[in-house]
Protein backbone atom coordinates (compact mmCIF):
# COMPACT_ATOMS: atom_id res chain seq x y z
CA UNK A 1 0.00 0.00 0.00
CA UNK A 2 1.41 3.42 -0.94
CA UNK A 3 1.25 5.81 1.95
CA UNK A 4 3.63 8.73 1.04
CA UNK A 5 1.83 11.64 -0.08
CA UNK A 6 5.26 12.08 -2.61
CA UNK A 7 4.77 8.58 -3.75
CA UNK A 8 0.91 9.10 -5.05
CA UNK A 9 1.64 12.63 -5.99
CA UNK A 10 4.20 11.05 -8.50
CA UNK A 11 2.62 7.52 -9.28
CA UNK A 12 -1.38 9.93 -9.89
CA UNK A 13 0.95 11.78 -12.32
CA UNK A 14 2.38 9.22 -14.29
CA UNK A 15 -0.66 7.51 -14.47
CA UNK A 16 0.29 4.05 -13.05
CA UNK A 17 -3.58 4.31 -10.68
CA UNK A 18 -6.32 7.15 -10.72
CA UNK A 19 -7.45 8.44 -7.92
CA UNK A 20 -10.83 6.56 -7.76
CA UNK A 21 -8.52 3.59 -7.24
CA UNK A 22 -6.37 4.92 -4.37
CA UNK A 23 -9.74 6.75 -2.79
CA UNK A 24 -10.82 3.08 -2.48
CA UNK A 25 -7.96 1.67 -1.35
CA UNK A 26 -8.01 4.06 1.33
CA UNK A 27 -11.58 3.97 2.40
CA UNK A 28 -11.37 0.03 2.02
CA UNK A 29 -8.40 0.11 5.06
CA UNK A 30 -10.52 2.63 7.15
CA UNK A 31 -13.57 0.52 6.80
CA UNK A 32 -11.09 -2.53 7.70
CA UNK A 33 -9.22 -0.93 10.74
CA UNK A 34 -11.44 1.82 11.78
CA UNK A 35 -13.41 -0.25 14.08
CA UNK A 36 -10.32 -1.25 16.05
CA UNK A 37 -8.40 2.17 16.15
CA UNK A 38 -11.82 4.78 15.98
CA UNK A 39 -9.54 7.43 14.12
CA UNK A 40 -12.52 8.64 12.47
CA UNK A 41 -15.46 10.25 13.69
CA UNK A 42 -17.18 10.30 10.24
CA UNK A 43 -15.80 8.81 7.04
CA UNK A 44 -16.56 11.07 3.76
CA UNK A 45 -16.95 8.38 1.13
CA UNK A 46 -19.38 9.81 -0.90
CA UNK A 47 -17.62 13.64 -1.08
CA UNK A 48 -14.17 11.31 -1.47
CA UNK A 49 -15.60 9.12 -4.75
CA UNK A 50 -16.76 12.81 -5.92
CA UNK A 51 -13.60 14.40 -5.31
CA UNK A 52 -11.47 11.94 -6.70
CA UNK A 53 -13.66 11.70 -9.97
CA UNK A 54 -13.18 15.26 -10.50
CA UNK A 55 -9.63 14.94 -9.29
CA UNK A 56 -9.02 11.93 -12.33
CA UNK A 57 -10.83 14.53 -14.80
CA UNK A 58 -8.08 17.42 -14.15
CA UNK A 59 -5.06 14.98 -14.70
CA UNK A 60 -6.78 13.59 -17.98
CA UNK A 61 -6.71 17.75 -19.07
CA UNK A 62 -3.72 18.44 -17.92
CA UNK A 63 -4.97 20.49 -14.95
CA UNK A 64 -3.57 18.99 -11.74
CA UNK A 65 -3.00 21.30 -8.94
CA UNK A 66 -0.24 20.50 -6.19
CA UNK A 67 -2.63 17.59 -4.23
CA UNK A 68 -5.02 16.85 -7.60
CA UNK A 69 -6.49 13.50 -6.41
CA UNK A 70 -4.44 12.94 -3.07
CA UNK A 71 -6.66 11.57 -0.54
CA UNK A 72 -6.69 13.13 2.80
CA UNK A 73 -8.02 13.44 6.68
CA UNK A 74 -9.03 16.08 8.74
CA UNK A 75 -9.29 16.50 12.12
CA UNK A 76 -13.07 16.73 13.41
CA UNK A 77 -12.60 20.99 14.16
CA UNK A 78 -11.63 22.98 10.76
CA UNK A 79 -15.65 23.32 9.76
CA UNK A 80 -16.23 21.46 6.56
CA UNK A 81 -19.23 23.04 4.43
CA UNK A 82 -22.42 20.82 4.52
CA UNK A 83 -20.15 17.94 6.88
CA UNK A 84 -20.79 17.01 10.32
CA UNK A 85 -18.19 18.99 12.49
CA UNK A 86 -18.09 17.98 16.17
CA UNK A 87 -15.16 19.40 17.47
CA UNK A 88 -15.32 15.90 19.88
CA UNK A 89 -18.37 16.81 21.58
CA UNK A 90 -21.47 15.68 22.22
CA UNK A 91 -22.32 19.77 21.89
CA UNK A 92 -21.55 19.71 18.69
CA UNK A 93 -22.65 15.75 17.57
CA UNK A 94 -25.36 17.21 15.20
CA UNK A 95 -23.64 20.52 13.88
CA UNK A 96 -23.28 20.41 9.96
CA UNK A 97 -21.06 23.33 9.23
CA UNK A 98 -22.65 25.78 6.64
CA UNK A 99 -18.87 26.75 5.73
CA UNK A 100 -15.29 25.65 4.30
CA UNK A 101 -12.39 26.69 6.98
CA UNK A 102 -9.80 28.02 5.16
CA UNK A 103 -7.21 25.48 5.48
CA UNK A 104 -10.37 23.14 4.06
CA UNK A 105 -10.83 25.51 1.20
CA UNK A 106 -7.30 25.49 0.49
CA UNK A 107 -7.08 21.91 0.33
CA UNK A 108 -9.95 22.04 -2.48
CA UNK A 109 -8.10 24.79 -4.43
CA UNK A 110 -5.58 22.37 -4.53
CA UNK A 111 -7.19 19.41 -5.75
CA UNK A 112 -7.08 17.01 -2.62
CA UNK A 113 -9.57 14.67 -1.58
CA UNK A 114 -11.26 14.18 1.58
CA UNK A 115 -12.00 10.76 3.11
CA UNK A 116 -13.46 12.05 6.77
CA UNK A 117 -13.04 13.73 9.57
CA UNK A 118 -10.97 12.55 12.49
CA UNK A 119 -11.26 11.78 16.14
CA UNK A 120 -9.63 14.32 18.86
CA UNK A 121 -10.35 15.16 22.43
CA UNK A 122 -13.29 16.93 22.79
CA UNK A 123 -12.85 20.92 21.93
CA UNK A 124 -8.84 19.73 21.62
CA UNK A 125 -8.46 20.02 25.34
CA UNK A 126 -6.06 17.18 26.75
CA UNK A 127 -3.21 14.56 25.70
CA UNK A 128 -4.09 11.46 25.26
CA UNK A 129 -7.67 11.41 22.83
CA UNK A 130 -9.90 9.83 26.17
CA UNK A 131 -11.56 13.30 26.25
CA UNK A 132 -13.70 12.62 23.03
CA UNK A 133 -17.21 12.35 23.07
CA UNK A 134 -17.20 9.42 20.75
CA UNK A 135 -14.63 7.46 22.73
CA UNK A 136 -11.00 6.83 22.19
CA UNK A 137 -8.52 6.14 19.95
CA UNK A 138 -6.03 3.32 20.11
CA UNK A 139 -2.36 3.88 19.28
CA UNK A 140 -1.58 1.65 16.13
CA UNK A 141 1.59 0.63 17.78
CA UNK A 142 -0.08 -1.11 20.63
CA UNK A 143 -3.91 -0.80 21.04
CA UNK A 144 -3.50 -0.90 24.85
CA UNK A 145 -2.05 2.61 24.80
CA UNK A 146 -2.81 5.74 23.48
CA UNK A 147 -1.84 7.92 20.51
CA UNK A 148 -1.40 11.16 22.49
CA UNK A 149 -3.83 14.21 22.09
CA UNK A 150 -5.52 16.50 21.20
CA UNK A 151 -5.13 15.69 17.16
CA UNK A 152 -5.06 11.38 18.46
CA UNK A 153 -7.71 10.75 15.35
CA UNK A 154 -4.93 12.03 13.02
CA UNK A 155 -1.78 11.26 14.21
CA UNK A 156 -3.50 7.23 14.60
CA UNK A 157 -5.08 7.22 11.10
CA UNK A 158 -1.48 8.26 9.36
CA UNK A 159 0.29 5.64 11.43
CA UNK A 160 -2.11 3.00 10.80
CA UNK A 161 -2.38 3.67 6.95
CA UNK A 162 -5.81 4.49 6.73
CA UNK A 163 -4.01 8.06 5.11
CA UNK A 164 -1.23 9.19 3.80
CA UNK A 165 -1.24 12.60 5.49
CA UNK A 166 -3.90 14.51 7.67
CA UNK A 167 -4.59 18.16 9.57
CA UNK A 168 -4.44 18.38 13.10
CA UNK A 169 -4.03 21.77 15.41
CA UNK A 170 -1.69 22.39 18.14
CA UNK A 171 -2.41 24.81 21.32
CA UNK A 172 0.01 23.35 23.68
CA UNK A 173 1.25 20.33 21.81
CA UNK A 174 -1.50 18.47 19.55
CA UNK A 175 0.29 18.41 16.88
CA UNK A 176 3.89 17.06 18.11
CA UNK A 177 2.48 15.03 20.71
CA UNK A 178 0.42 12.64 18.91
CA UNK A 179 2.96 12.36 16.13
CA UNK A 180 5.66 11.62 18.25
CA UNK A 181 3.49 8.67 20.16
CA UNK A 182 2.20 7.08 17.19
CA UNK A 183 5.88 7.39 15.39
CA UNK A 184 4.79 9.98 12.08
CA UNK A 185 6.25 13.28 10.90
CA UNK A 186 3.86 16.70 12.53
CA UNK A 187 4.70 20.22 12.34
CA UNK A 188 3.23 23.06 13.87
CA UNK A 189 3.93 26.59 12.42
CA UNK A 190 4.44 29.94 13.76
CA UNK A 191 1.53 31.48 14.85
CA UNK A 192 -0.28 33.39 12.18
CA UNK A 193 1.04 30.86 9.31
CA UNK A 194 -1.90 29.20 9.02
CA UNK A 195 -5.51 30.87 8.79
CA UNK A 196 -7.57 30.02 12.03
CA UNK A 197 -10.45 30.81 10.24
CA UNK A 198 -12.81 27.96 10.40
CA UNK A 199 -11.18 26.30 12.62
CA UNK A 200 -13.20 25.92 16.00
CA UNK A 201 -11.26 27.91 18.73
CA UNK A 202 -9.80 26.78 22.09
CA UNK A 203 -6.89 29.22 22.86
CA UNK A 204 -7.17 31.62 20.38
CA UNK A 205 -3.40 32.95 20.87
CA UNK A 206 -1.47 29.84 21.07
CA UNK A 207 -4.22 28.04 17.83
CA UNK A 208 -2.33 27.12 15.25
CA UNK A 209 -3.06 24.26 12.18
CA UNK A 210 -0.72 22.16 10.77
CA UNK A 211 -0.10 18.64 8.67
CA UNK A 212 0.62 15.25 9.73
CA UNK A 213 2.87 13.02 7.20
CA UNK A 214 5.16 9.99 7.42
CA UNK A 215 7.65 12.18 6.16
CA UNK A 216 9.22 15.37 6.64
CA UNK A 217 8.65 16.19 2.59
CA UNK A 218 5.58 15.24 2.80
CA UNK A 219 4.80 18.04 5.15
CA UNK A 220 6.60 20.45 3.55
CA UNK A 221 3.92 19.75 0.62
CA UNK A 222 0.82 19.64 3.00
CA UNK A 223 1.91 22.89 4.83
CA UNK A 224 2.45 24.71 1.46
CA UNK A 225 -1.48 23.91 0.93
CA UNK A 226 -2.29 25.33 4.25
CA UNK A 227 -0.12 28.28 4.27
CA UNK A 228 -0.91 31.88 3.70
CA UNK A 229 -2.60 35.27 4.29
CA UNK A 230 -6.09 35.14 4.99
CA UNK A 231 -7.96 38.67 5.72
CA UNK A 232 -10.69 36.70 7.63
CA UNK A 233 -8.45 36.29 10.24
CA UNK A 234 -6.78 39.11 12.11
CA UNK A 235 -4.32 37.69 13.27
CA UNK A 236 -2.46 35.89 10.33
CA UNK A 237 0.79 37.12 8.98
CA UNK A 238 0.90 38.93 5.56
CA UNK A 239 4.28 37.11 4.75
CA UNK A 240 5.15 35.52 1.61
CA UNK A 241 5.33 31.91 1.90
CA UNK A 242 8.61 30.41 0.69
CA UNK A 243 8.21 27.03 -1.64
CA UNK A 244 9.12 24.75 1.77
CA UNK A 245 9.68 21.87 -1.03
CA UNK A 246 12.47 23.71 -2.83
CA UNK A 247 14.15 24.42 0.61
CA UNK A 248 14.57 20.61 0.82
CA UNK A 249 18.06 18.87 0.48
CA UNK A 250 20.51 21.72 1.31
CA UNK A 251 22.06 20.18 4.00
CA UNK A 252 22.40 21.11 7.45
CA UNK A 253 26.23 21.67 7.19
CA UNK A 254 27.06 24.55 9.77
CA UNK A 255 23.69 24.56 11.29
CA UNK A 256 23.90 25.65 14.88
CA UNK A 257 21.84 23.41 16.92
CA UNK A 258 20.81 24.40 20.73
CA UNK A 259 20.47 21.50 22.99
CA UNK A 260 18.04 22.82 26.27
CA UNK A 261 19.69 22.33 29.17
CA UNK A 262 15.85 22.22 31.24
CA UNK A 263 14.81 19.61 28.32
CA UNK A 264 17.20 16.95 29.78
CA UNK A 265 16.73 17.11 32.79
CA UNK A 266 14.28 15.45 35.74
CA UNK A 267 11.33 13.99 34.53
CA UNK A 268 12.71 12.78 31.10
CA UNK A 269 12.75 8.90 30.81
CA UNK A 270 16.34 7.49 30.26
CA UNK A 271 15.90 5.62 27.17
CA UNK A 272 14.33 8.43 25.06
CA UNK A 273 17.37 10.55 26.56
CA UNK A 274 19.25 7.93 25.22
CA UNK A 275 18.00 7.68 21.76
CA UNK A 276 17.53 11.52 21.53
CA UNK A 277 21.16 11.72 22.01
CA UNK A 278 21.77 9.21 19.54
CA UNK A 279 19.60 11.09 16.52
CA UNK A 280 21.82 14.22 18.20
CA UNK A 281 25.57 11.99 17.16
CA UNK A 282 23.74 11.65 13.79
CA UNK A 283 22.85 15.19 12.99
CA UNK A 284 26.75 16.13 14.08
CA UNK A 285 27.87 13.95 11.45
CA UNK A 286 26.19 15.61 8.91
CA UNK A 287 27.86 18.57 9.72
CA UNK A 288 25.52 20.11 12.74
CA UNK A 289 27.37 22.21 15.14
CA UNK A 290 25.72 20.97 18.55
CA UNK A 291 25.76 23.83 21.55
CA UNK A 292 24.24 23.52 25.15
CA UNK A 293 21.93 26.05 25.62
CA UNK A 294 19.16 27.22 28.53
CA UNK A 295 15.95 28.02 27.94
CA UNK A 296 15.45 28.98 31.88
CA UNK A 297 11.96 29.35 32.35
CA UNK A 298 10.73 26.38 31.15
CA UNK A 299 9.66 25.40 34.59
CA UNK A 300 6.86 28.22 34.43
CA UNK A 301 5.81 26.91 30.70
CA UNK A 302 2.77 24.23 32.05
CA UNK A 303 1.35 26.67 34.63
CA UNK A 304 1.17 29.66 32.47
CA UNK A 305 0.01 28.11 29.66
CA UNK A 306 -3.22 26.21 31.77
CA UNK A 307 -4.06 30.03 33.14
CA UNK A 308 -3.71 31.59 29.56
CA UNK A 309 -5.48 28.61 27.60
CA UNK A 310 -8.28 28.12 30.24
CA UNK A 311 -9.16 31.43 30.15
CA UNK A 312 -9.48 31.75 26.70
CA UNK A 313 -11.63 28.83 26.49
CA UNK A 314 -14.09 30.06 29.14
CA UNK A 315 -14.70 33.15 26.61
CA UNK A 316 -14.52 31.18 23.27
CA UNK A 317 -16.82 28.18 24.63
CA UNK A 318 -19.41 30.44 25.82
CA UNK A 319 -20.65 30.77 22.35
CA UNK A 320 -21.96 27.41 22.60
CA UNK A 321 -25.26 28.03 24.70
CA UNK A 322 -28.09 25.69 23.22
CA UNK A 323 -29.70 29.01 20.98
CA UNK A 324 -28.14 29.14 17.57
CA UNK A 325 -26.74 25.68 17.01
CA UNK A 326 -25.11 22.65 18.54
CA UNK A 327 -26.94 20.63 21.66
CA UNK A 328 -30.21 21.57 23.24
CA UNK A 329 -31.68 20.13 26.37
CA UNK A 330 -34.84 18.59 26.49
CA UNK A 331 -38.14 20.63 27.67
CA UNK A 332 -35.88 23.78 28.99
CA UNK A 333 -38.87 25.56 31.71
CA UNK A 334 -37.01 28.72 30.93
CA UNK A 335 -33.99 30.33 29.10
CA UNK A 336 -31.89 30.11 32.52
CA UNK A 337 -32.25 25.94 32.43
CA UNK A 338 -32.10 25.67 28.68
CA UNK A 339 -28.81 27.56 29.26
CA UNK A 340 -27.65 25.26 32.02
CA UNK A 341 -28.64 22.19 31.27
CA UNK A 342 -27.40 22.54 27.39
CA UNK A 343 -24.15 23.43 29.05
CA UNK A 344 -24.00 20.97 31.56
CA UNK A 345 -25.01 17.84 28.96
CA UNK A 346 -23.16 19.00 26.13
CA UNK A 347 -19.88 19.54 27.25
CA UNK A 348 -17.44 16.72 29.07
CA UNK A 349 -15.89 16.63 32.39
CA UNK A 350 -12.79 18.39 31.10
CA UNK A 351 -14.04 21.06 29.20
CA UNK A 352 -16.48 21.85 32.26
CA UNK A 353 -13.37 22.37 34.71
CA UNK A 354 -11.67 24.21 32.25
CA UNK A 355 -14.50 26.55 31.68
CA UNK A 356 -14.47 26.78 35.55
CA UNK A 357 -11.10 27.41 35.91
CA UNK A 358 -10.61 30.20 33.24
CA UNK A 359 -14.07 31.80 34.62
CA UNK A 360 -12.27 31.77 37.80
CA UNK A 361 -8.93 33.03 36.62
CA UNK A 362 -10.92 36.57 34.85
CA UNK A 363 -12.78 37.14 37.17
CA UNK A 364 -12.59 40.84 39.04
CA UNK A 365 -10.28 40.61 41.94
CA UNK A 366 -8.24 37.23 40.01
CA UNK A 367 -7.45 38.67 37.01
CA UNK A 368 -4.20 40.51 38.15
CA UNK A 369 -2.81 37.68 40.33
CA UNK A 370 -3.57 35.13 37.52
CA UNK A 371 -4.03 36.04 33.80
CA UNK A 372 -1.91 39.34 33.96
CA UNK A 373 0.62 37.32 35.90
CA UNK A 374 0.65 35.16 33.27
CA UNK A 375 1.26 36.95 30.17
CA UNK A 376 4.10 38.22 32.09
CA UNK A 377 5.66 35.21 32.31
CA UNK A 378 4.53 34.35 28.86
CA UNK A 379 6.97 37.46 27.66
CA UNK A 380 9.69 36.09 29.43
CA UNK A 381 9.40 32.27 28.25
CA UNK A 382 9.57 34.35 25.04
CA UNK A 383 12.38 35.71 25.73
CA UNK A 384 14.36 33.02 26.78
CA UNK A 385 13.97 31.57 23.07
CA UNK A 386 15.08 34.77 21.59
CA UNK A 387 17.83 35.04 23.54
CA UNK A 388 19.02 31.06 22.64
CA UNK A 389 18.21 31.84 19.11
CA UNK A 390 20.58 34.91 19.44
CA UNK A 391 23.18 31.57 18.89
CA UNK A 392 21.53 28.97 17.23
CA UNK A 393 19.71 27.96 14.24
CA UNK A 394 17.94 25.65 15.87
CA UNK A 395 16.94 23.88 19.12
CA UNK A 396 16.24 20.58 19.95
CA UNK A 397 15.13 17.98 22.37
CA UNK A 398 12.57 15.27 22.88
CA UNK A 399 9.18 15.69 22.08
CA UNK A 400 7.43 13.84 25.09
CA UNK A 401 9.02 13.13 28.57
CA UNK A 402 7.87 9.41 27.69
CA UNK A 403 6.40 7.20 25.45
CA UNK A 404 2.55 6.68 24.63
CA UNK A 405 0.92 5.28 27.92
CA UNK A 406 -1.72 3.14 28.74
CA UNK A 407 -5.07 3.93 28.25
CA UNK A 408 -6.84 4.95 31.19
CA UNK A 409 -3.57 5.47 33.40
CA UNK A 410 -3.69 9.54 33.28
CA UNK A 411 -7.90 9.56 33.44
CA UNK A 412 -7.85 10.60 36.95
CA UNK A 413 -5.09 12.63 37.37
CA UNK A 414 -5.17 15.81 35.40
CA UNK A 415 -1.78 17.22 36.23
CA UNK A 416 -0.23 14.13 35.32
CA UNK A 417 -1.58 14.49 32.21
CA UNK A 418 -0.72 18.38 31.82
CA UNK A 419 2.52 17.29 32.48
CA UNK A 420 3.02 15.29 28.81
CA UNK A 421 3.40 18.52 27.77
CA UNK A 422 6.34 20.21 29.21
CA UNK A 423 8.41 20.34 25.95
CA UNK A 424 5.76 21.68 23.56
CA UNK A 425 3.50 23.96 25.14
CA UNK A 426 6.36 26.94 25.46
CA UNK A 427 6.57 26.63 21.43
CA UNK A 428 2.89 27.83 21.83
CA UNK A 429 3.58 30.68 24.30
CA UNK A 430 6.03 31.82 22.27
CA UNK A 431 4.02 31.79 18.81
CA UNK A 432 7.11 29.66 17.29
CA UNK A 433 7.33 27.00 15.21
CA UNK A 434 8.14 22.90 15.94
CA UNK A 435 7.95 19.83 14.74
CA UNK A 436 8.33 16.13 15.78
CA UNK A 437 9.45 13.14 14.13
CA UNK A 438 10.47 9.87 14.48
CA UNK A 439 13.58 9.20 15.92
CA UNK A 440 13.56 5.45 17.33
CA UNK A 441 11.23 3.14 19.55
CA UNK A 442 11.39 2.11 23.59
CA UNK A 443 9.63 -1.34 23.47
CA UNK A 444 7.62 -1.44 20.62
CA UNK A 445 6.70 2.44 20.81
CA UNK A 446 8.04 5.55 18.99
CA UNK A 447 9.70 7.75 19.98
CA UNK A 448 10.09 11.72 18.42
CA UNK A 449 12.17 14.06 18.58
CA UNK A 450 11.42 17.77 18.70
CA UNK A 451 12.96 20.81 16.87
CA UNK A 452 11.86 24.24 17.62
CA UNK A 453 12.61 26.91 14.73
CA UNK A 454 13.18 30.97 15.03
CA UNK A 455 9.98 32.48 13.94
CA UNK A 456 8.66 31.27 10.07
CA UNK A 457 11.75 29.26 9.72
CA UNK A 458 9.71 26.41 9.24
CA UNK A 459 11.85 25.88 5.74
CA UNK A 460 14.59 25.74 8.33
CA UNK A 461 12.85 22.99 10.36
CA UNK A 462 11.75 20.53 7.46
CA UNK A 463 14.88 20.83 5.54
CA UNK A 464 16.81 19.44 8.76
CA UNK A 465 13.85 16.93 9.36
CA UNK A 466 14.38 16.04 5.80
CA UNK A 467 18.12 15.29 6.03
CA UNK A 468 17.91 13.28 9.57
CA UNK A 469 15.27 11.40 7.41
CA UNK A 470 18.08 10.51 4.06
CA UNK A 471 20.28 9.13 7.13
CA UNK A 472 17.30 7.44 9.16
CA UNK A 473 14.43 4.90 8.90
CA UNK A 474 12.25 5.38 11.91
CA UNK A 475 9.85 7.31 9.69
CA UNK A 476 9.35 4.65 7.49
CA UNK A 477 8.41 1.63 10.02
CA UNK A 478 4.63 0.11 10.00
CA UNK A 479 3.02 -1.12 13.18
CA UNK A 480 2.97 -4.81 12.48
CA UNK A 481 -1.08 -5.33 12.29
CA UNK A 482 -1.36 -2.21 9.35
CA UNK A 483 1.27 -3.71 7.23
N1 LIG B 1 -2.64 18.95 26.04
C1 LIG B 1 -2.80 20.36 25.95
C2 LIG B 1 -4.16 20.76 26.46
O1 LIG B 1 -4.89 19.90 26.86
C3 LIG B 1 -2.61 20.83 24.54
C4 LIG B 1 -3.75 20.51 23.67
C5 LIG B 1 -3.64 21.12 22.32
O2 LIG B 1 -2.55 21.44 21.83
N2 LIG B 1 -4.79 21.33 21.70
O3 LIG B 1 -4.49 21.90 26.49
Amino acid sequence: MTSSVTEIRRALAAGEFSSVEITQDYLARIAQHNPALNCFISVTDDIALAQARAADAALARGKAGALTGVPLAHKDLFCTDGVKTSCGSRILDNFIAPYDATVIENFRRDGAVMLGKTNMDEFAMGSSNENSWYGSVANPWNTAHVPGGSSGGSAAAVAAGLAPGATGTDTGGSIRQPAALCGVTGIKPTYGRVSRYGMIAYGSSLDQGGPFARSAEDCALLLQTMSGFDRRDSTSAEQAVPDYCGALGKGIEGLKIGLPKEYFAEGLDDSIATVIETAVAELRKLGAEIKDISLPNTSLSIPTYYVIAMAECSSNLSRFDGVRFGYRCDNPVDLEDLYKRSRGEGFGAEVKRRIMIGTYALSAGYYDAYYLKAQQLRRMIKQDFQQAFDSVDLILGPTTPETAFKLGAKTDDPVSMYLQDIYTISLNLAGLPGMSLPAGFIDGLPVGMQLIGNYFDEAVLLNAAHSYQQVSDWHLQTPEAFK
